[in-house]
This record gives C-alpha cells, structure tokens and sequence, in this order.
C-alpha cells in the first residue's frame, strides 16, 4: 500500500533539483571554503553567492548577515544561547514555542533571566498582552510566526513596532527573534519591513536537505556567538562549512520561487477543501483564517493517536498535533492547551500538513477516510 503523507510541517521529502544540487556539490565542492590557496577560493564565493541570494529571497537588510547551521534547533541555540554571558534580564516569549526554544528559555532560567509570556486569544498569540509585561528590563522580546501545531500567523509586524515603539522610551533597543521555520517560502517573508534582529530557517521544511539551516542577524556587529570554533561564517559560526548542504538549500528555495503565486494559490485551494470537508464531518476546527495554507489542525471524535493509528491502517501519515518528534510525551498537548484550547480538544488534536506536492484527490481521499472511521 502506498502511503499518502501529510505531515510535512515535521519534514518534507527531497526535491530530485535539491538532491542533484547536493550530489552535483558534493563532488564540484569537496574542498574546504575556508582553506587560504587559490583552489578553495570558488567554495568559498560559491558560499557568499548562496548567502547573498537567500538573503535577497529573505529581503534582507544589506547590512544583515545569514549564517549557515546543522538546522532551525542550532539557528535558535545560537541566537539565544549568548545571553547566558550577560547580566540576567528579562524575556517575554510565548507558551506555543516549538520546544527548540522552549529549551534554550529553560537554559536561560537556569543562569538568572526571567521568562514573562505573551497570552493568547482565539489561537493564536494576543500581542496587545505585550504591554503589560514590557518593562526597563526586558532584552529580548520573541514570538514564532506560523505555529507548528495550528499553522496560525502570528503579527510579527505588529509586535516589532509596539517594541520599537517602547524602544524610544526605554532608551535602549530591545532584540527581537522570531522562528521562522513555518512560514518560509510558505507565506511571503519581509525582513526588511519587520525590523526584527533575529531569525531561524531550517531546509528540510522546504524540500531540502536535513541538517542545515539559517540565522539571520540583522547586526552582525553587535552580534557576540557563543561558539567560534575556527573562525567560520566571518567568525559567527565555528566548523567546516556544510558547503553541498548550503547549495541544495539554496536549490530548494530557487524551485520555491518558481511560480511561487500559483503554488500558493493551490495550497489555498486544498487547505479551503480540507477545512470545509472537516467542519462538514463535524471536526473542531483547530486553525484560524488567518493562517498559512499549509498547516490545517483539527480535533475529531478520538485520542489523536487512535485518529492516527485508524488512518494509517487507510494510507494516511499525519500527527498529532504539533509533534515534530515523539520523543516528548505531551508537548504536542501541551501547546494546543497554551493556544487556548481545552484539554478534550488538545488530546483530540490532528494535524493535517501539505507540501507543493499534495494534490487535491489526495485531500479528497483524506476526507473521506476521515468520515468513514
Ligand atoms: N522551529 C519550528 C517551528 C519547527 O517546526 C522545527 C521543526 O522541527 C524547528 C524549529 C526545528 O528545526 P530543525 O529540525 O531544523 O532543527
């Protein structure tokens, strides 16, 4: 039996372009891009013209930098992890993190920073809360931007200017970091327009390969890593770079690019079919309007691991709410219950994820194995 799988959001499969690129590199490329002859020296601006054009698909600041990692888990590590060789602040956060940075806030806690979070409303993150949190001792202010568990948008524009705002009148600029991993080439991406300092990618969300991804530091001058290794990535980021994985990073994204607005429009056509189909099989609607096209969440009559378990004996791969791994019982549930929703809800919760490369039918057939369990 041939399997159907929606659950992307945890990963995608390899493009063949991407997967060629990586192969094609690994033999073109082999030499180290940070070796001093003359050989290396092509690695090295093949490297800075992959940065470039993912900066450019990020619109990214001139003066911002990407940096490469093994993935969004080290991005997010090492735009957090330096704060722990400051004073102690304070952070204001959400509760719907992915548990990357859950993790690093716990770190934190752990070397005297105070975590405040944001509440929600309706699904998503209530950014209005900010105001009763912020404070003189507030350094870093963070939301994810499309949730991993209910694919729900967060207003990061928002948010960046209420801070900016406080900014004026606290005389010192607050940081601002949002993951990003749900939202690249899923919904458009503006950083130019956000002003925010900080940003996490990950490749293997988007038809590339596992284990690289990107930081993005809009001052890299300021920036102060926690680990310099040999002095890679202009010495923000230690260790040989991962120059194949690099260029099929780039790959998957160029092939994103490509007719990008009716992929898109697609995506919204599915995910309008999905959602009409599941109120129509009374499911609990777990998504808001606005929300990317990509991620569609529900609760339906079972224990999300009965729901999957049924559907996988029809040909179904899904997951229970946000799960990107099973390692973590209950952080799945634990997100939809931060989001607002209650805990039958949460236990309930199925999360339906496609990719450019889900079809209609596929939707319909979903459907209808839904209804008849
Ligand atoms: N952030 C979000 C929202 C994710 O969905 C994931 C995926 O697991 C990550 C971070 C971690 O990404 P990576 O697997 O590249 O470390």
């Amino acid at each position: 039996m041939s399997l159907i799988y929606l659950d992307n959001a945890a990963t995608t499969k390899i493009s063949q372009r991407a997967l060629k690129a990586y192969v094609g590199a690994s033999e073109e490329y082999y030499l180290n891009p940070s070796a001093s002859y003359k050989a290396a020296r092509m690695a090295k601006e093949r490297l800075e013209e992959e940065r470039d054009y993912i900066k450019r698909a990020l619109n990214a600041d001139d003066k911002s930098t990407i940096v490469f990692t093994s993935g969004a888990t080290e991005s997010i590590q090492s735009f957090l992890l330096p704060l722990a060789k400051e004073k102690p602040g304070e952070i204001i956060a959400t509760r719907i993190e992915h548990a990357a940075t859950k993790e690093m806030l716990f770190s934190l806690e752990a070397f005297g920073w105070k975590i405040k979070y944001l509440k929600t409303k309706n699904g998503s993150v209530d950014i209005s809360s900010l105001d009763e949190l912020i404070g003189k001792d507030t350094r870093l202010v963070l939301s994810i931007h499309t949730s991993n568990a209910n694919g729900n948008i967060q207003d990061i524009k928002r948010l960046s200017e209420k801070v900016r705002d406080y900014d004026k009148s606290l005389k010192h600029r607050i940081l601002i970091f949002s993951d990003m991993v749900q939202s690249f080439e899923k919904i458009d991406i503006d950083l130019k327009n956000l002003d925010i300092d900080g940003a996490s990618f990950s490749s293997h969300k988007i038809n590339g390969p596992k284990g690289i991804g990107a930081l993005y530091i809009k001052r890299p001058e300021s920036f102060i890593p926690f680990s310099k290794g040999g002095g890679q990535e202009n010495g923000l980021r230690g260790g040989t770079e991962n120059l194949p994985g690099i260029i099929s990073f780039a790959e998957a994204i160029r092939e994103h690019e490509e007719n990008k607005r009716e992929k898109r429009e697609r995506a919204k056509l599915i995910s309008r079919t999905l959602r009409e189909g599941l109120l129509n099989l009374k499911a609990r609607l777990l998504t808001g309007e606005c929300s990317s096209p990509y991620i569609t969440s529900f609760s339906y009559k079972y224990p999300s691991e009965v729901t999957m378990r049924m559907l996988y004996d029809k040909g179904f791969i899904i997951s229970a709410g946000s799960a990107c791994s099973n390692n973590k019982k209950g952080s799945s549930e634990e997100t939809y219950r931060a989001l607002g929703y209650s805990s039958e809800d949460a236990k309930r919760a199925i999360r339906l994820s496609i990719s450019d490369d889900t079809t209609l039918e596929e939707a319909k057939a979903f459907l209808k194995a839904l209804g008849e369990i």
